[in-house]
């Protein structure tokens, strides 16, 4: 905390709880899971190269830049966060070291790759429809050496919300620590499978020892450091589209924050 100032340890602090990031604070953070052409994607969770190199130079235009959530979290600590969006890639697909990645390095980007630590290697059987190939170890490693944050994305990637402590122990916990032995540095970073949480999940995730935590639709009430709230970019979003997204970040947030507001009527691809 050296050099950061009595105010600003506190304000780090208070973001710890639910509730207490204040939205004029919110930083704009954006969801994708692959990056690969693909004709079959009912879950769209891809969006193409020619479209996500789109979508970094739009960043890129505007003065933007693209970096990870742990380098986000420092820079609202300083208080320097303006002009930086979150970029986060959930799932730990192979295409991301292989086709984002090159597109990331072109623009001076950083971002974040979320991991599933028992399924490295594997596929994403937990979804219906086509299957990707997920990195193995050594692939994460590369990934980790080229600069991109690796955060945790729970073990198994099942829904976090309801689920007892010993399970969440279990997902959060030995998630963390067998990354941790993989690359053999500090795992600061979680994000919740399906974007599914609740007070328990975040209790758990900063008891493990996160720094932070990406959802996809906190509301107000929930949102700190635990509840990072992010939002779906995919294949349909266009120069119009970012600019609308970018525009109406904060009030969608408040939109549905709003008492009676009820759970999200996001579509499938967005809390995956
Ligand atoms: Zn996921």
């Amino acid at each position: 905390m050296k050099g950061t100032g009595p105010g600003s340890a506190a304000r780090t602090d208070a973001w710890r709880q639910d509730g207490q990031l204040k939205l004029r604070e919110t930083p704009m953070i954006f969801m994708y899971h692959g990056v690969a052409d693909t004709g079959d994607d009912p879950n769209q969770l891809c969006v193409s190269p020619g479209r996500f190199a789109e979508q970094m130079a739009w960043l890129a235009r505007r003065g933007l830049r693209g970096v990870g959530i742990a380098t986000l979290v420092e820079a609202m600590r300083a208080g320097r966060q303006r002009g930086l969006v979150g970029l986060t890639f959930d799932d730990g697909y192979t295409n991301v070291l292989e086709t984002a990645l090159p597109v990331l390095r072109r623009h001076g980007f950083g971002a974040s790759a979320y991991i599933i630590s028992d399924r490295l290697g594997g596929t994403n059987e937990w979804d219906e429809g086509p299957t990707w190939q997920l990195m193995t170890g050594d692939q994460v490693r590369e990934l980790a050496a080229a600069g991109i944050e690796i955060g945790s994305h729970a073990a198994t990637h099942m829904r976090l919300a309801g689920v007892g402590p010993a399970k969440l122990a279990a997902e959060v916990s030995e998630s963390r620590a067998s990354l941790t032995a993989l690359l053999g540095t500090e795992i600061r970073g979680f994000a919740y499978p399906y974007g599914s949480m609740d007070a328990a999940a975040r209790r758990a995730v900063r008891d493990a020892g996160y720094e932070y935590a990406c959802a996809v639709e906190a509301s107000l009430p929930e949102m700190g450091l635990m509840a990072l709230p992010r939002i779906y970019v995919g294949q349909q979003d266009d120069a119009m589209r970012m600019a609308a997204k970018r525009l109406l970040y904060r009030s969608r947030i408040a939109l549905r924050s709003r008492p009676g507001a009820g759970p999200s009527q996001a579509p499938a691809a967005e809390t995956r």
